[in-house]
This record gives C-alpha cells, structure tokens and sequence, in this order.
C-alpha cells in the first residue's frame, strides 16, 4: 500500500468532477486513497463537513410531497359529496338558498377536516420512516463512529460486517470472508465475494469483486472499505427512479372499514330511497321530501369513519413510538391486537446483555472469577486464593484465546472501562483484564492476520496470527462445537469437558469453549479457514452469567395474563436456554426443549402438534425459527416473532408481527420487520400489544357510537314519515347534526385510554368483526331509544300547539343530547357508563362541551337561528330533554348488565 497523504494534503480542496471520473475498480487501494485524499485513519470531521457542502447529503431523490392541490380536490371524490352537490343544484334551481347556502358550509367543512386528516397522517408517517435511518459505523478523526448514513461523503472510510446495508457505492479496503447480496442491482440472487483486487477497468458491474454497492447487504464476513460515491452518483442512484420508499398502504382494518361503510352507506342510501318512495305516494312534497332524505343519508352515514380511523392508527403508532415500538408497517397496528404467541430471543431481549465470566475450566479445574457486569474489579481465584498465572499455563492461553479472537475493544475511563462490541466478546476480554492480559499488549507478541468472524450458523470464530516464525490460530465458540474440531488424546477428556460445560449450563451460564492450533509456516502460508481449523488443541472453557432482564419477568407474566403464550427461540445452549427461561417464567417443570437437531429429526406434522407445548427452542438456526413460525401460525396462532441478524429476515417475513432489535439488529432485520423496538426490550414487545389492543377497542367504540346514532335518527325520520306525522328535521338541521356530532365527537373517541381491563382478556380471534353480534343488538335498542325519545317530546310539542319550529328545535336538540349521553355509553364495552370517569378522556370531555356549546349558541344567535329555523327554549323543556336523552344511557345499562352476567358465566371470555 502506498504511504497515506499527509494531513495538509487531506485537507486540500477535492474537486467533485474529477472524483467522478475515476474507475474505481481498477485502482489500487493506495490509488483509490490518495485520489480521495484520505489516510486509512478515515476523514477529520472538518474535512466531512466540507465535503458534504460540495457533495451533498448521501440520498436518493426526497420523496415528493402530494401537492396540497390534489389532496384538497381528493376530498370531493365521493359518493355522498356527489349527492350533496346534486342537493345544492336542486337547492338553488327552486330558489331555497338558505339551503344551498347550509350545503356548500357543510361541504367545505368536510372538505376541510379530511384535508388536515390526510395531511397530518401524511406528516406523521414521514416523522416514522425518519426514525428508521440506516447508521453506518465510520472511521472520523481516526475513531470508529456510527454515525447517520445520510452524512457520508466519499472518502469516509466504513466498516461492514454481516447484516449491515451497504451505506454508498465503496470501493473495498480490506476483507475478511466478505459476501454481499447485490440481487437489488444486478437481479443476481447468488451471493458476492468482495476482495481487495486490481480489475480491468472493463469490468461489469456483477463482476467488480471489489467494490460494494449503496443498497446491497452485505451477507457474510466483515471488512473496511472507502466511500467513492454518494446519493445521487452511486449505481443505486443512477437507477433510482423506479425506487421509491415504501409509501402509506392501506390496513386490513381500513379496507374492511371502507367496505363496512360502503354497506352502511348503501343501507342508508336504500332506506332513504324506500322513505322517499313511501312518502311520495302519500302525496308529500317531492322537492322537500328529497332534501329531506339527502340530508339523512349525510347525517346517518358514518363518512367519517375511515378518517377517524386513519386517526386511531395514528395516535397508536404514536403511542407505540413513546414506549419505544417504532411500526414500519401500518397493519402491524391491528395484527398486534390479536397477537396470541411471542417467539423471542434469549439474550439482549429476555437478558440483559451484560455478560460476566463468572466461572473457568481450564487444567482440568474450576477457576472463579469476581466482579459483576462490565466493572474492572475482580480476581480470578482458584481454592480460595487469588491465582498466579505462571502457574496455569492453560488458564493463560484460554484467557488469551479469548482475547485474541475477538472483535470487542475495552478500554480505561475515568471511573471504569468503556466496553465497545458484542457484549459475549467484551466479557472475555474483561476476565482476561482482571488477570492483567489486554489485547493491545498480546497483539504485540501476536499480531494478528486474518479471521473468522462469529457467525450463529458456524457458532465459532477465530484469527490466525503470526507467532514467532509460524502462526497460531485461537479459536472460541460453543463447546458442543468445538469438541469436535479438537484433537483428543483421551477420549474420556472430551466427554469430561462436555459434562462440565453441562452443569455450567445448568446454572444458567452461557458457556465457550477455547481451543487453539500451532502452524509451522507464517499466516499468510496458511489455506483457507476453514480447512486448516480441525484437530485443535483444547484450551478450557469461559461461563458468563446473563442474568434476566427485571421488566421481562414482569412482561412475561403480563403476557400469559393476557393469554399470549411466550416462547424462547435462542441460539445458545438447551440447558442454558431451559434454566433462564424458567427463571422467567417462560417454562415451568415438566417442561421440555426442543433443540435444532431435534428440528432436523421431525416433520412438519410433529412439529406442529410440539409447537402448542414446547416453550424453548434453542440451538437453533434462523432455518429452523422460520420452521417453528410456520408450525405455530398452523396452529391457528397469530405470531409476533423477533430477530436480528441477517438470516432472520425470512423469520420476521413470514411471521404475522416481526419485530428486530433496534440496538443489536442488523439494517437486513429492521428491514424485513413490521415493527422495530429501539431498545431491545421483551417488554416494549408486551406493550405494543397493548397499545395494539386498545387501537381496535377504539375503532370498535367509534364505530359503535357512530352507527347507533346514524340509526336512531333514520328512524326517527322514517317512523314520521310512515305515521304521517310533521317531519322532525329540516334538512338544514340533519346536516347540522352531522357536524356537531360527527366532526367533534366522534375523533374524540380514539383519544379513549385503553381500559383496565385490556390485558386481562385473551386475544381478539383474527375473525372477529368491528362490530360483534353483541354490538349489533346493542346498536337496535341504543337507535330505537334515539328514535322514540326524540318523536315523543316532538309530537308532545306539537299537541301542546307550539309552532313547529318550535317542536323542531325539540327534537333536534334532544338528539343532540341523545349523542352526548350514548357517547358515554360507547366508552366501554362491558364496563358501565358510571364506571368511566368522564375525566380520564380530556378530548372527549372538551369535544363533548364544546359540542353542546355551539349547539346551545346557535338556538339563541339569531344568524344561526334563521338558517336553521330555531326557536329558544325554556327551562322546563330544558330538563325534560335532557331527561329524555338520559334514557339511552339506562337502556345500554341495562343490556350491558345483562350481557355481562352471561359474559362472566361464559368460561371462555
Ligand atoms: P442467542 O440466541 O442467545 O443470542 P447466539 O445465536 O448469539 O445465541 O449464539 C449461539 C451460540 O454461539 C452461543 O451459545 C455461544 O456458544 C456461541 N457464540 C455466541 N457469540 C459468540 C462469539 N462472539 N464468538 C464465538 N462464539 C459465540
Ligand atoms: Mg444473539
């Protein structure tokens, strides 16, 4: 490699067009750095920062907004504006402005609200994809850094390692069994192997081993390699066009609700064609009579509902955000509600993480080590006594393989040591400390050549490095693993190791095994990996504690509560596996484990009947955790399933809910999953679930309360018509009662809390509608209720000889309180309405109060009593609405309290 540039020369002005017409490919690494003006200790952040304003941010096109314009005009595109507007024409054709005048109000306040609606909708998913950036770690004034891939410029240096997502189009520095898929661009499905190489500046882009490319993941291995194209410039970018970000889709939930609306919508619609029909052969007035019943079919079909429940998802992806739960998919929402299993990793989701050796074998005796977490104190004892390590040669070489064949940095801070990598190395790397060994210094003695990273499939790593004039490979992973790639002069010895490792993992321990091998000729003599690691020489064995996360404990009982089973799918040891998971909960005595070689041994069939007991799975691989999906998911249950590495994607795609970690999972996890948990947590999981559920209850209150009132009022006005009676509602009034209701209550409602009671239930079957059997009858007595209440004290009016306008305004004004009280009635399902405290929801309460306000305004301003022909009411009338009104509430009492016995005596709910 040629000696990197000076500093000064670094720093020197880069001249964009000329970065571009460099062929990458065919240069050198020392060519490709000196033509970027970069060391191998990666950019300063001064230089970043000017480069950026030359370059520009590393992305794609910005998604283009839908223009203002086309969400506005979007908003007249439906049925029931259409009739409206037909209305207006009829309206001003026979002269009767103020109606048309009432009608075009009531079409741009609609009009208005829904483009807010989409408008907030639209913003609040694009704050959600923001969240969701890729990070790329970068080497900036010479330390390794994640930073946001947006701020790439070309001649950062990146490190990749499996699962990552490629950040820019990067020519490859260096490369340890790297692999990228590249199928995004080249439409290649086989893997990639990428390589520090010189190529023919004719290469193609399939063929160009050394370079990678922004968008593609890299599948294998690990390796650092030098941005030379951002954004716009790189291969991703040239085609980006036909690559857009995934945009808002529609939900099973809102497409269902579109339809059921349709239905309503017609249903109203035919009702009120039957009333037209009926009353025209009783002679009524034509022209009246179709005002009339276009206003009902407005006031009575729930046009609303989809917006509300574009609303309710929202404020539940919102919710779910501040619990750490970030939604990538919409759906996911109300897939969650219905969960009924949770398949989670071990360690980092149910564990904490933070991995302490705790115990050592080694010489064929156990060591203790002291100390807990990520803590510098600590010895390593043996009998009681603090061990020297000259005396155990073999304790020093397992502490030194476990060094060595590491990824993990430790270093001394102020007040402690500052831990970098996976948490599994970083503990290795501190029992070692606690002996006095570090990896800087033992590098010295042996620097280090190539490797093989840690892979879950291999469940071992290891690094070659040079060792006086030959070389030696240290090697750690799973014991059951490395037994076999030992040498055993004792056959009794490896049986002896296997039976220690065992009762370590008994005890909850995860357990490593150290093995190392000596090679006559230098490292770079050496075949490839996996050839030359096989008769290795056993070292000793490392147990760290993981202890369980408090919060999972109290999540997984949550979780059985609300009848989800939770089940533990890891990768570590069965023993290990089955003690921590009774710790948690998760498995209780007779409880069994299946393994992955016992995956291999059954079918499909026998599977499926073990997946309804089993609650462990462990060594397993990410084949067998999609196997274990699919066996659950035919069981009937609906699965939510987490992951994190890169083979876990077919995993968190065919299960119901996938959900990766936003710590530990890699940008192919995230990607894949439905949903993300920034911190790694089982119990954010557990309250997405509940935020899940009480997104549906919300959807299902709405509902509710807007086609029981949407009823009450089409019977009202059809009984009058049938009976020959006065109408009850000018249409002007209809519509009026539309807004008052609809507009402000009814969004109110998916503010609802969730109810006490929400994780005490078991899970929604996936079948069930909005509306239960239950709701339908309830819907029957709550409109009929409307209906009476509201012609009584009209017709009483009316026999009192009061003016019709007068008796009109008594009729609108109790179904305005009909509303209000039955809104108190959709607030729960089963609970009483004196159970729910009016308080617990400030914008049903404000929304509910403001409603009545305008109300009572518009019967005593005279512009408003004009347009809608009110007339002021006295006191005593006062009371005997409200009184009226109450009743919906007695009525709904009445059959709650009913269906609740029988709910209580059914053993199933
Ligand atoms: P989990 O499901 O608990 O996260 P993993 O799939 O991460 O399990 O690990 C599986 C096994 O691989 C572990 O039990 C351990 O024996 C071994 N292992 C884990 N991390 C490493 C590592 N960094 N190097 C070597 N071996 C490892
Ligand atoms: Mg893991």
């Amino acid at each position: 490699m040629e000696p990197s540039p000076s500093r000064q020369e670094a720093n020197a002005v880069i001249d964009p067009s000329s970065i571009r017409r460099h062929v990458w490919w065919s240069l050198s690494v020392g060519e490709t750095l000196s033509a970027l003006r970069v060391g191998d200790e990666g950019l300063a952040s001064e230089e970043a920062e000017a480069r950026r304003a030359i370059f520009g941010l590393n992305q794609l096109e910005e998604e283009e907004e839908t223009s203002a314009l086309t969400v506005w005009i979007r908003q007249f595109k439906s049925p029931l504006i259409y009739i409206l507007l037909l209305a207006a024409v009829v309206t001003l054709a026979v002269g009767e402005f103020v109606d048309t005048l009432v009608i075009a109000a009531v079409l741009i306040l609609n009009a208005v609200i829904g483009f807010v609606q989409e408008r907030r909708a639209e913003r609040s998913a694009r704050a959600l994809r923001e969240l969701v950036v890729t990070r790329a770690r970068v080497m900036r004034d010479s330390r390794e850094r994640q930073i946001d891939a947006r701020e790439l410029v070309p001649g950062d240096m990146v490190v990749v390692e499996a699962g990552s997502k490629v950040p820019a189009d990067c020519r490859v520095v260096d490369a340890s069994a790297l692999e990228a898929d590249e199928s995004l661009l080249t439409g290649e499905s086989t893997t990639v192997g990428k390589r520090d190489a010189v190529l023919d500046p004719d290469t193609q882009i399939a063929d160009r081993d050394n370079m990678l490319f922004m968008g593609s993941v890299i599948t294998r291995g690990r390796g650092r390699a030098v941005v030379v194209a951002t954004g716009p410039s790189t291969q991703l970018g040239e085609i980006a066009g036909s690559i857009k970000e995934i945009g808002l889709v529609e939900t099973p939930i809102q497409q269902r609700m579109a339809r059921f609306a349709r239905i309503i919508g017609l249903a109203v619609l035919a009702a009120s064609a039957i009333g037209f029909g009926i009353g025209f052969a009783l002679g009524e007035d034509p022209q009246h009579l179709f005002l009339t019943f276009v206003a009902l079919a407005v006031a009575a079909i729930p046009e609303g509902l989809p917006i509300v429940l574009t609303v309710t998802l929202s404020i539940g992806v919102n919710r779910m955000a501040r619990r750490h739960v970030i939604i990538r998919r919409l759906p996911a929402v109300e897939t969650l509600g219905s969960c009924s299993v949770i398949g989670s990793d071990k360690t980092g989701t149910l564990t904490q993480n933070r991995m302490t050796v705790q115990r050592i074998y080694a010489e064929g005796r156990d060591f203790t080590v002291t100390g807990s977490g990520y803590g510098e104190d600590g010895e390593i004892i043996h009998d009681g006594n603090g061990v020297v390590l000259e005396e155990w040669p073999q304790l020093r070489m397992t502490l030194i393989a476990g060094t060595l064949s590491n990824d993990a940095t430790i270093s001394k801070v102020d007040g402690g040591l500052e831990a970098h990598g996976d948490p599994t190395e970083i503990a290795l790397l501190i029992s070692a400390y606690k002996a006095g060994l570090t990896k800087e210094e033992l590098e010295k003695g042996f620097p280090r050549g190539k490797d093989v990273p840690f892979d879950p499939e291999l469940r071992y790593s290891a690094s070659f490095h040079a060792s006086g004039e030959g070389a030696i490979a240290f090697v750690k992973g799973a014991p059951e693993r490395m037994v076999d790639m030992c040498a055993w002069s004792d056959p009794a010895e490896r049986e002896r190791v296997l039976d220690v490792a065992h009762r370590m993992a008994e005890d909850g321990l995860r357990v490593l095994a150290m093995a190392s091998k000596e090679y006559a000729g230098p490292p770079e003599a050496l075949g490839a990996p996996a050839e030359e690691l096989s008769g290795l020489t056993f070292l000793g064995l490392q147990a760290m504690i993981d202890p369980p996360r408090e919060e999972a404990i109290a999540a997984v009982r949550g979780c059985q509560e609300a009848g989800i089973r939770v089940v533990m799918i890891t990768g570590d040891h069965a023993v290990t596996g089955l003690a921590i998971a009774r710790k948690l909960g998760i498995a209780r005595e007779p409880d069994k484990v299946l393994t992955g070689a016992d995956l291999d041994r059954i079918t499909d069939d026998e599977l499926e009947e073990a997946a309804q007991r089993v609650p462990v799975y462990a060594r397993v691989s990410p084949q067998h955790k999609l196997r274990v999906v699919n066996a659950l998911q035919r069981t009937g249950s609906v699965v939510a399933v987490t992951g994190d590495g890169v083979n876990d994607a077919p995993a968190l795609r065919a299960a119901d809910i996938g959900v990766a970690m936003g710590k530990s999972g890699t940008d192919v996890a995230k990607e894949a999953a439905d949903m993300v948990i920034t911190d790694d947590n089982f119990a954010s999981i557990f309250a997405a679930v509940e935020e899940g559920r009480i997104v549906f209850d919300n959807v299902r209150k709405v509902t509710f309360f807007l086609i029981a009132t949407g009823l009450g009022t089409v019977l009202a006005v059809l009984a009058s018509i049938m009976f020959r009676f006065e109408l009850p509602f000018l249409p002007a009034q209809l519509l009026w009662l539309n807004l008052v209701t609809n507009g402000i209550q009814d969004v109110a409602l998916a503010f609802e809390p969730g109810e006490e009671g929400v994780l005490k239930r078991p899970p929604r079957s996936r079948r069930e509608g909005v509306i239960s059997g239950l709701l339908w009858v309830r819907t029957a007595i709550a409109g009929t209720v409307l209906a009476c209440g509201t012609l009584l004290l009209f017709l009483l009016e009316i026999h009192a000889d009061s003016s019709i306008e007068h008796a009109r305004t008594v009729a609108l004004t109790t179904a305005v309180f009909f509303q209000v009280f039955h809104l108190q009635n959709a607030r729960s399902e089963h609970r009483s309405a004196f159970a729910v405290s009016p308080l617990t929801n400030r914008f049903l309460f404000v929304g509910t109060a403001i409603a009545v306000a305008i109300h009572i305004a518009a019967i005593y301003l005279p512009p408003t009593q004009f347009i809608l022909r009110l007339e002021p009411i006295n006191a005593i009338t006062w009371v005997k609405m409200i009184a009226v009104a109450s009743t919906v509430i007695l009525a709904v009492e009445a059959h709650k309290l009913l269906t609740r016995r029988s709910v209580r005596a059914d053993p199933i709910r």
